[in-house]
């Protein structure tokens, strides 16, 4: 059975959309992704920068795996190896940003689908 990408539009109980990769409320306005994969060109998460449809394509961004769903667990595993710091250089860090927060979050809506 092939992966449903549409598991990966992921909403808070308040409706901020959650970034797959590291949990960052408020992440897109909308869908990310359909039944067969990303959609190109919805956006960039201000924290972690994982752009769906790039960074977890491998035509596009070079990643090495052939799976889009592959490239997303490795660039969360990469985000939350490294400490789970702001790597997102262009947009402000909020002023109550908490990555401790954000991954209680991630782990209670994202790490289900991803594991
Ligand atoms: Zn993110």
């Amino acid at each position: 059975m092939s992966f449903d990408y549409r598991s990966l539009n992921i909403q808070s109980k308040t409706g901020d959309w959650l970034c797959p990769s590291c949990g960052f409320p408020g992440y897109f306005r909308g869908l990310s992704f359909v039944e067969g994969g990303p959609l190109i060109g919805t956006g960039i998460c201000p924290c972690c920068t994982y752009e769906p449809g790039f960074d977890d394509v491998a035509a596009a961004s070079g990643t090495p795996h052939s799976e889009p769903i592959d490239a997303l667990r490795a660039y969360s595993k990469e985000w939350f190896a490294g400490g789970m710091r702001w790597w997102g250089n262009l947009a402000p860090i909020p002023g109550d940003w908490s990555p401790e927060k954000q991954a209680e979050g991630w782990k209670l809506h994202c790490k289900p689908i991803l594991k």
